[in-house]
């Protein structure tokens, strides 16, 4: 047995509960056995992998809050702060009744490999609750933030720590955070990302994510010989990545045809409305079905995921293992030509497998939708400069990041000899300068 089936079988025994954390650390330390295999002694003298896949440290907490009704409700909080090789802890905050430690842990594992392929000096971690803000008053969502923060603050600086949104926590949330750090630490600082624009925020953070999927697909598509014009698109997700994904796609060109949330999705053959979506998703905050009393000619689907739609490329927007293997065979079936992952893991193994075997262009997270990350990046650059950049700045900056990314992802895999393979590509890039950072300054 070699040095990274070792690891992986500790992993797999230890942890057989944490499905998420198992899934993540499985894919990234399988592409790594190229490189491992090179010099597998010194990865192992200097216990490598044994130090990336264990977090620096795992801050679990209560969170106590009181609802509209006077009632004292309790969640669980967490922060985890996974590697500060190459700069602070950096990763989002997620609140939704799903959150435990696996999903936690494979989220910020999985940042550290992200953050590091942006170029940018940031370390991996991420963070949040089981809280749901879904249905919530915006004074219970307060409450709740408050509360959070009231601990979380100790953790976390800019130098330090800087957490952002992620599932459940938009620029309300990181208000209401943000607010509160400041009474506690009577600091105005970088300490969040994700900001309002009139507190230290970064134009363009918003739709980072989004446009950054589609500046990477757009890149995949040109080394095709091949371009986004009318292509049509199926996302998944009616959240903050799925609409900047639906928003850059059109102004690229193509036509996306679907959008989602947890209930079921919608289906517009005439491309989705975006000014509705916006409305319904980001102002009025109902589900997805409303969409219908607004467009005759759309379709919603109940219960249902968008894979199952013909289109030539998909970007799954919404959540982890979203995406099956019967999703992934629907898909080749119905002729699709790429796949990029605008969520974290949204593709499990065995659909991944399957793109692969029938070539399908594929993309994974870490490197598709590293563009929210790097925005946060150049927010926190600008915090420290106390300046703030134009949006056509900030936008350019993230296409020329995006398209040195993708080049860099390419550059490895011809370095290794290896076939187009961006799972490989994006762990192996990540990996590397991590590596040299944690070896450089000791264990
Ligand atoms: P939002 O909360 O804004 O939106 C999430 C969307 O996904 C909603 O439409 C939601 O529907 C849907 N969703 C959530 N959980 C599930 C589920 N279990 N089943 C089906 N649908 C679900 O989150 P974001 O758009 O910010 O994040 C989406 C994904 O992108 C996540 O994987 C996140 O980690 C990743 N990501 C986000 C970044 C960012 O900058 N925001 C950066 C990089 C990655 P519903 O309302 O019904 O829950």
């Amino acid at each position: 047995m070699n040095y990274v089936e070792r690891v992986l079988n500790n992993i797999k025994e230890k942890y057989s509960h944490e499905k998420e954390f198992v899934q993540a650390i499985t894919e990234v330390l399988e592409s790594l056995k190229v490189v491992i295999s090179k010099n597998e002694e010194f990865y192992e003298k200097n216990a490598i992998l044994e130090r990336l896949v264990t977090p620096d440290r795992i801050i679990k907490f209560r969170v106590p809050w009181v609802n509209d009704k006077g009632e004292i409700k309790v969640n669980m909080g967490y922060r985890i702060q996974w590697n500060n090789a190459i700069g602070p802890y950096k990763g989002g905050l997620r609140l939704h009744p799903s959150v435990n430690e696996s999903i936690l842990k494979f989220l910020a594992f999985e940042q550290t490999f992200k953050n590091s392929l942006t170029t940018l000096p940031m370390g991996g971690g991420k963070g949040g609750s089981d809280f749901d803000p879904k249905g919530k008053s915006d004074r219970e969502v307060m409450a709740f933030c408050q509360s959070f923060m009231t601990e979380l603050y100790k953790y976390i600086g800019p130098n330090t720590d800087v957490p952002a949104g992620d599932i459940g926590v938009g620029a309300r949330e990181i208000g209401y955070l943000y607010g509160q750090y400041k009474r506690l630490t009577s600091n105005y600082e970088g300490v969040l990302t994700g900001k309002g624009l009139t507190y230290g925020g970064s134009l363009i953070r918003t739709e980072a994510t989004g446009y950054g999927l589609l500046y990477m697909t757009e890149a995949l598509l040109k080394k095709h010989e091949m371009s986004l014009k009318d292509k049509k698109i199926v996302v998944s997700g009616a959240g903050n990545v799925a609409i900047y994904a639906i928003e850059k796609a059109y102004q690229l060109g193509a036509l996306p045809i679907t959008c989602s949330d947890s209930n079921g999705f919608i289906y517009d053959p005439n491309g989705i409305d975006l000014a509705l979506l916006k409305e319904l998703k980001e102002v009025k905050r109902v589900r997805i079905k409303e969409y219908l009393n607004y467009k005759k000619d759309a379709t919603y689907y109940d219960g249902k995921k968008p894979f199952m739609i013909k289109c030539d490329i998909a970007l799954p927007c919404a959540t982890q293992n979203e995406l099956t293997l019967e999703d992934a065979k629907m898909l080749v079936n119905n002729g699709v030509i790429a796949v990029l992952e605008g969520a974290n893991m949204p593709s499990t193994l065995e659909a991944t497998s399957y793109f692969k075997e029938h070539h399908v262009l594929f993309v994974p997270g870490k490197a598709a939708n590293a563009g929210g990350v790097l925005t946060s990046g150049l927010e926190m650059t600008q915090n420290s400069m106390r300046l703030s950049w134009t949006r056509e700045e900030v936008d350019n900056k993230l296409k020329t990041i995006m398209n040195e990314l993708y080049q860099n992802m390419l550059n490895v895999l011809k370095t290794y000899n290896l076939e187009e393979d961006y799972v490989l590509g994006s762990n192996i890039a990540g990996f590397l300068k991590v590596v040299d950072a944690m070896v450089k300054q000791g264990f």
